[in-house]
């Protein structure tokens, strides 16, 4: 099954949103296959974000991305990465739909809940960046027939 990288950012973890975020996920179908806490710092921000680091607002994320520990947990399922991202919405909570985590709840652009990856190819690299393998729990869903049809589950 597909995987994808989600960090619960210190607006989720400050406002006490961990326990509502997981539950979106788990409630949804997707499996945990990994979970911690960690203390982010620049060095693994300037890789995570490389795509921003010339962006003249990059020192605002990287202050809010440490102002406290986050959560980061990698999740499976069919098709996850696309599944996630629908759940997490656009970036900014103000323009994000009710329903989805940060249309529920984020006012912002930059305070907005979660990361989650948005590929196959940042699903992977994220992955590797923030676990060992050894912190990735492959185990069979005791509910797998009642999350999918037999043909749905391809791998
Ligand atoms: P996403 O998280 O939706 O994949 P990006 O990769 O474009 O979005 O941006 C990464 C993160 O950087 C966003 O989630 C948000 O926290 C922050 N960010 C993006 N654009 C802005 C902006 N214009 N001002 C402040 N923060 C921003």
């Amino acid at each position: 099954m597909e995987k994808s990288l989600i960090i619960i950012k210190p607006s989720g973890v400050q406002r006490g949103l961990v326990g509502d975020v997981i539950k979106r996920f788990q409630r949804k179908g997707l499996q945990i296959n990994g979970m911690k806490m960690m203390q982010l710092d620049e060095d693994i921000l300037r890789r995570h974000y490389a795509h921003l680091t010339d962006r003249p607002f990059f020192p605002s994320i990287l202050q809010s991305m440490m102002a406290s520990p986050v959560i980061v947990m990698v999740v499976s399922g069919k098709d996850a990465i696309s599944v996630v991202r629908q759940m997490t919405g656009p970036t900014n909570g103000r323009n994000a739909a009710p329903g989805t985590i940060r249309g529920d709840f984020s006012m912002s652009g930059q305070e907005n809940i979660v990361h989650a990856s948005d590929s196959a190819e940042s699903a992977s690299a994220e992955i590797d960046r923030f676990f060992r393998p050894d912190e990735i729990f492959e185990y069979k869903p005791a509910t797998l027939q009642y999350l999918y049809a037999d043909d749905e589950i391809t791998d």
